[in-house]
């Protein structure tokens, strides 16, 4: 049977003041409540209570996970450096990879997602049709040097992921592990008492569905996305994210390359390519000979850029706005990996980042790419402030003035498609005999970040408020006074305790009642039992966290109530 948690023997120190550099309330809750402590910019260490909530969150993803015949695996995060370059994200990466070298100076990576390694697993242990599908998963530490680690567990340098891979023989097969993820995701939202908001991460004007991001609405996200408050409508404005999929089948022009050492702007491209520079271009659309050949995506990142430099043929190349999209859902294809991201972001509005907007693939000549990067490039700052949709604009369902809203990233699914199944060549044998290449899905949470997202949306003037499922316990006891106090106290708490009431009691002697209630009201424990005044009669009372709502009980009544 689990134990009682007494507050005398609990690693935890509470602080009164806010840590200096905390910009987040989760930030400077989860520190001054000791649920963490900070090791490192962006590198968190988690305390008991930190943990306990962190487990909480895990166990509800591994029991929806494993609920939809997803299977637990755990890779390694110390990864060599062969299969990403084969994917080419060991470049594409850029400075957000941490790279290193092993005794004998051999390249290895600190895995920031695992697409390219579970496609090895995969092509290893599943040579039929009759093994797949086949879902994985595997709740682990990613490691990206993120450019500006400054909220807290919300953006660490390390964290926990829960990411899964989905491998299928048919894209209808793809469609149905995806949706699978995407009810399993609903389900754990939901139980971790998440406020969200699923968003399209295609523009709503390109329609599919292929890629979608859960969204925790919180002004301390660093997403922005547009809510309809009349229909349903949602939709993620990363749109100054710009990721450049060709369109199968269209002609190749001759291969040219800006070859200059700055980051040329919008500007420079747009006289490279002679085009007027639109100051509000809010799509980038790629026409040669009067046929598309590329289309900047919202919300897609991580493609290969040397494509799009095949494709280019600068003369007849013309850039368009996000109404050429409308009706060409088409246009979309062709996208990858969901986890390139930060390192291919285009900006395309000079308003917003004057000297970032181009971007340009390496061609035969080995001329290489130049990337605009946040953080990098620009301030992450600006980059957030920029949104393609604006506040007011018409809902593209019902026409009601959109309202913009911040938002937590805490959920991404993907449709891959066939990209590392191509890069490793995994085929299965059908079922006529002949190889097929495999169709992929990948499905992340940010088990860590879902902490600090928790923190944000919950948490009051008092302190943190965690919903009943993922809290350190589910009764906070305080003894408010001396001997006979703790006493009541410590016998409630066994009692609950073998009802299977998780408790957490603040049985530390030679602290005052007011600073127990301070504590209790900071750690955020959903339901306070106090004994104080009356415990010689037996009476206790039992305070709501959330409402503050008091009332006093015989103890056997307070029991009742709890179990
Ligand atoms: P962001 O846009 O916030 O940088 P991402 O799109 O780069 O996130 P994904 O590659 O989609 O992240 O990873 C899957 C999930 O992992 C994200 O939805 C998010 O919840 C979580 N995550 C990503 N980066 C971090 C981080 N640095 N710290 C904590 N959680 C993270
Ligand atoms: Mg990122
Ligand atoms: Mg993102
Ligand atoms: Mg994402």
């Amino acid at each position: 049977m689990a134990q009682v948690q007494r507050m005398s023997r609990l690693m935890v120190k509470t602080l009164r003041d806010d840590p200096a550099d905390a910009e987040t309330i989760s930030h400077k809750l989860l520190v001054r409540a000791g649920y963490v402590r900070r090791t490192a910019a962006g590198i968190w260490s988690w305390l008991p209570l930190g943990k306990k909530v962190l487990d909480n969150i895990s166990h509800i993803v591994r029991e929806e996970m494993d609920a939809i015949g997803a299977q637990e695996v755990l890779l390694p995060a110390l990864l060599p450096k062969e299969p990403y370059e084969a994917s080419g994200r060991w470049e594409e990466y850029g400075d957000l990879l941490f790279r290193l070298k092993d005794r004998k100076g051999a390249d290895y990576l600190l895995g920031p997602t695992h697409e390219e390694i579970f496609t090895q697993v995969v092509k290893d242990q599943c040579t039929s049709y009759k093994d797949l599908p086949v879902m994985l998963y595997q709740i682990q530490t990613k490691y990206r040097d993120e450019a500006r680690p400054r909220s807290g567990v919300l953006r660490g340098r390390e964290f926990q992921m829960k990411d899964s891979y989905s491998f299928d023989t048919t894209d209808e097969g793809l469609e149905e592990s995806y949706q699978l993820h995407r009810a399993a995701y609903q389900k754990i939202f939901a139980r971790l008492g998440l406020d969200y908001r699923i968003v399209s991460a295609v523009s709503g004007a390109m329609g599919g569905s292929a890629s979608e991001e859960f969204l925790a609405p919180a002004p301390a996200g660093e997403d922005t996305f547009a809510d309809c408050p009349n229909c349903s409508y949602a939709a993620n404005t990363e749109a100054v994210t710009f990721a450049l999929a060709p369109v199968e089948g269209a002609e190749h022009g001759p291969v040219e390359v800006l070859d200059t050492p700055d980051t040329p702007t919008i500007e420079t491209l747009a006289a490279h390519l002679g085009v007027p520079a639109s100051a509000t271009l809010k799509n980038l659309l790629v026409k040669v000979d009067g046929e598309i050949v590329a289309v900047g995506v919202p919300g897609h990142r991580d493609v290969d850029l040397g494509k799009l430099g095949e494709h280019l043929a600068p003369a007849e190349v013309e850039l368009v706005t996000a109404e050429d999209f409308e009706g060409r859902p088409d246009l979309v294809r062709g996208y990858v990996g969901p986890q390139g991201l930060d390192k291919v972001r285009y900006i395309a509005d000079p308003r917003v980042a004057p000297g970032t907007a181009w971007v340009t693939g390496a061609n035969e000549d080995g001329k290489h790419a130049r990337n605009v990067v946040a953080g990098r490039d620009f301030e992450v700052d600006d980059y957030l402030d920029v949104v393609v949709v604006e506040e007011g604009d018409p809902c593209p369902n019902c026409g009601n003035g959109l309202k913009l809203d911040r938002a937590i990233e805490i959920g991404h699914i993907f449709q891959l498609g066939r990209k590392y199944a191509d890069t490793f060549q995994l085929d299965v044998l059908g079922q006529q005999g002949k190889p097929v290449r495999v169709t992929m899905g990948s499905y992340g949470i940010g088990v860590s970040r879902a902490v600090a997202a928790l923190a944000e949306q919950t948490a009051d003037g008092q302190g943190l408020c965690w919903p009943a499922e993922v809290a350190p316990a589910d009764v906070h006891v305080v003894a408010a006074g001396k001997a006979l106090q703790t006493e009541l106290a410590l016998e409630v708490s066994e009692k609950l305790n073998a009802a299977g009431v998780r408790v957490l009691v603040d049985d530390r002697a030679g602290v005052s009642p007011g600073v127990k209630f301070t504590d209790a009201e900071l750690i955020g424990v959903p339901k306070i039992l106090v004994a104080g005044r009356r415990s010689a009669d037996g009476i206790v009372e039992l305070k709501d966290r959330r409402t503050g709502e008091r009332e006093e009980l015989p103890v056997a009544e307070a029991v009742a109530r709890l179990t």
